[in-house]
């Protein structure tokens, strides 16, 4: 049998452990001094496991196809699901279920006008959170990030990946508090989630909507 390629993690733990990560990779937490011998074994122990998962995360990913703005499609937006509705419109619309869009407009334009609405729902929450916590950003700046939803540089410039829209509310917030708080504290230790979780209690809900509906980030 091939060797399964692996990420190793050391760290001060006892015992080994596997996960697959998002992306299908295996990636093996062990102990300090274990040797490598004695990792291959156990993962060799554990192929059918190892195949299995990996089986599931790459079937899911493949289910993920991208947006296509035609009829009976379905689109996220504010942490609601609309049905795509195209033409009759000149402009976007959206109204009860539809999001309507114009017969021209393609998928960059449609890209484009997501990240303007981005711009002004997280611009107004953006404001009220900064004065509710009495903090001072920089600057602010929308990105076509898939890799993290916000992030906040050492002189306290505020970024936001634009696919935040699609998020609802309370999950949209919680980015914005998370880096808020870092304008504080530039780390994650536990006087940041003090922080994070002073302002918004239940925090941890937006973090597993977030983990959970993660394929927002390449649909579009
Ligand atoms: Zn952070």
């Amino acid at each position: 049998m091939s060797d399964i390629p692996y990420k190793l993690v050391r760290s001060r733990r006892k015992t080994l452990a596997l996960t697959i990560d998002s992306s299908a990779q295996l990636v093996v937490r062990s102990p300090m001094r274990l040797s490598e011998d004695i990792i291959r074994e156990f993962i060799r122990k554990k192929a059918h496991w190892i195949a299995a998962k990996q089986r599931q995360i790459n079937d899911f990913a493949s289910k993920q196809s991208p947006l296509v703005l035609a009829d009976g499609e379905n689109i996220m937006y504010c942490g609601n699901s609309y049905a795509v509705s195209r033409g009759g419109v000149s402009e976007v619309v959206v109204e009860d279920r539809f999001i309507k869009i114009p017969e021209s407009m393609t998928i960059k334009d449609f890209a484009n006008w997501l990240r303007k609405q981005c711009k002004i729902i997280v611009c107004q929450r953006l404001n009220y959170y900064a004065n509710f916590m009495g903090e001072k950003y920089v600057s602010v700046r929308f990105s076509g990030a898939r890799s993290r939803w916000g992030s906040c540089g050492a002189r306290n410039t505020l970024n936001f990946a634009w696919r935040l829209v699609m998020c609802p509310q309370f999950v949209i917030d919680y980015v914005i508090v998370h880096e808020l708080s870092h304008i504080a504290h530039k780390d994650h230790s536990a006087r940041f989630w003090g922080r994070v979780s002073t302002v918004m209690p239940d925090y941890k809900q937006a973090q597993d909507w977030l983990r959970l509906n993660r394929r927002l980030m390449d649909i579009i």
